[in-house]
């Protein structure tokens, strides 16, 4: 290597101009199926929910989260999931390209890898008993970074997608109950529900198909939150232990010059590298988990104080 450093075109690296994210800022990485649309209809998705699907999304995410430690938590609905890096996190200098181009192909590598698992299909026998789906097209994924100075922020960030998610399943299951179950048209059923409310679809589903909405599985109407759970299960005994990870980052006081008004500037105190070393380590120990539970309101976070220390 060394002797190739030093070459006449080495000079091409210094038009790299790689971006740094803002320190000490929670980091949000979301990733979206390119054309699921397509892919899902090609792949023969169940409609409106094809629960293989979701559960290869779901896995895919917690091997992500295995793979880079750093991520504290994971919350996908449909063919999304957005992972979440605390404010302290230096993976890779924070730098955006580097972020980004691992999480979404570490997600794609795993999605594809497990892909048989949960579909089935893949070898001859399997094609020729029109066995499970093989893989016809392969997948690819967008990716996004975004970052969010303040703990609102990132609850906001969450709340969004999972309001999101809840609008567009009970849609989503309205229009295709109305088209499998009703015999309606695509055209007829979009009309039909053009303009309509919550409560409108509520009763549709329930007025005319017997189908309580809040039946419905969770999965499919909460969405999914993969995470890191640093407490004991409640099995081995011992009640739910005090994770180590939930002291927020400390702040120092930055003093100000003689004779200057005193001021208080925020500082964050960084962890030395035995510190994260410690983390990397209970993070690595501990048990990833995948829930479909409301993360809107407080009690999610306030149970799991460390997804936000
Ligand atoms: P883009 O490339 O812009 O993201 P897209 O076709 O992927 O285009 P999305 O808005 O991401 O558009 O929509 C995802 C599509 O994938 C939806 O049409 C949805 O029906 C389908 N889909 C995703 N997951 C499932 C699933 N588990 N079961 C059935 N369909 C699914
Ligand atoms: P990083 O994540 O920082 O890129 P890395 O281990 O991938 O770490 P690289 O500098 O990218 O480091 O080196 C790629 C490594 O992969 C080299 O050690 C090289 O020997 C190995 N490698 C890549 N392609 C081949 C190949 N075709 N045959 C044998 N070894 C290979
Ligand atoms: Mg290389
Ligand atoms: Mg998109
Ligand atoms: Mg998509
Ligand atoms: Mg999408
Ligand atoms: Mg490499």
């Amino acid at each position: 290597k060394a002797g190739m450093a030093n070459s006449k075109y080495e000079y091409t690296r210094t038009f790299e101009d790689p971006r740094r994210l803002l320190p000490n800022t929670y980091i949000i990485l979301r990733l979206d199926g390119r054309s699921f649309s397509t892919f899902s209809a090609t792949q023969n998705f169940k409609k409106p929910n094809d629960p293989r699907a979701l559960q290869l999304m779901n896995a895919s995410a917690a091997a992500t989260l295995r793979t880079l430690t750093d991520i504290r938590m994971a919350y996908g609905v449909s063919d999304e999931f957005s992972f979440l890096l605390p404010r302290e996190c230096t993976l890779f200098d924070r730098r955006e390209d580097k972020l980004v181009s691992t999480v979404v192909s570490t997600f794609t590598g795993w999605y594809v890898f497990l892909w048989q698992r949960y579909f089935g299909g893949g070898d001859a026998a399997a094609a020729e008993e029109g066995e499970g789906e093989s893989l016809r097209a392969p997948p690819s994924f967008d990716c996004r970074a975004v970052c969010y100075p303040s703990v609102g922020n990132v609850r906001d960030y969450f709340a969004w997608r999972q309001a999101d998610a809840h609008v567009n399943n009970l849609f989503n299951t309205a229009f295709w109950t109305l088209v499998i179950r009703g015999g309606v048209s695509r055209r007829d059923a979009e009309a039909e529900l053009r303009g309509t409310f919550a409560a409108d679809k509520n009763e549709l589903l329930f007025s005319r198909f017997g189908i309580n909405y809040n039946n419905e599985p969770e999965m499919y109407r909460k969405g999914s939150v993969v995470y890191r759970d640093y407490r004991i299960p409640e099995d081995e005994g011992a009640a739910a232990a005090e994770p180590t990870l939930t002291e927020p980052l400390e702040w120092s006081e930055r003093e100000g010059e003689e004779g200057e008004e005193r001021e208080t500037t925020a500082v964050p105190k960084f962890k030395s590298k035995t510190q994260k070393e410690k983390e990397r380590k209970l993070a690595k120990k501990a048990r990833i988990v995948t829930e479909h539970v409301d993360i809107i309101g407080d009690e999610f976070w306030q149970k799991r104080p460390w997804l936000l220390g």
